[in-house]
């Protein structure tokens, strides 16, 4: 696949802001402009894995759902295989389960037991950092396999709300800070 430059000042562009949704007080970053524009689709992801190159990574793992679309994107173009964190109850085979804390309540993210070799080197891929509770799940979940992580890379980051503070000890990339 051939390289297209794309700014992430583009990217942010691009990004649409809905307020209030999916309830009030939430400004909800919806990327489904950015998937529609293949050139801003095919350069964000170059920009997603700009620090690595084929050979570097054995499995891009995405975190559902919309970070799936980055990662198995990613993981094309990395020639690396693709794993899904899911939420809970989703994945047909025998899972490890990890709980994060919601706002209000829990919720649960799962893997397959065998997702991951031990020692696999892994590039972690979801579409937004908010709090860093999903992020953190699946960081437990992929080196509960023993597995290591090399980066992890969100689209967006939202900054003010510390997240990069749950993910400590790992090299963090987000495209867009807001
Ligand atoms: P958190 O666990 O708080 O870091 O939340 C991150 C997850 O929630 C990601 O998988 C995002 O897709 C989603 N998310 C949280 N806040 C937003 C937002 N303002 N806009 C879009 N998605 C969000």
């Amino acid at each position: 696949m051939s390289q297209t430059i794309v700014t992430p000042a583009e990217v942010e562009r691009a990004i649409r802001n809905v307020p209030d949704f999916p309830k009030p007080g939430i400004q909800f970053k919806d990327i489904t402009p950015v998937l529609a524009d293949a050139r801003l689709f095919n350069g964000c992801i170059d920009l997603l894995i700009n620090s690595l190159k084929p050979g570097d990574v054995d499995a891009v793992v995405g975190i559902d759902a919309r970070g799936f679309i980055f990662a198995a994107a990613a993981a094309v173009k990395l020639k690396a295989g693709f794993v899904p964190v899911r939420k809970k109850g989703k994945l047909p085979f025998q899972t490890h389960e990890q709980d994060y804390a919601l706002e209000y309540g829990t919720a649960t993210v799962a893997m397959h037991i065998d997702a991951l070799k031990p020692g696999a080197r892994v590039l972690l891929v979801d579409d937004l950092l908010a709090t860093g509770g999903t992020a953190a799940a699946a960081v437990s979940l992929v080196e509960k396999l023993g597995a290591k992580i090399l980066e992890v890379s969100f689209l967006i980051e939202l900054g003010f709300l510390n997240g990069r503070d749950r993910l400590k000890g790992h090299k963090i990339q987000s495209l867009v800070t807001y």
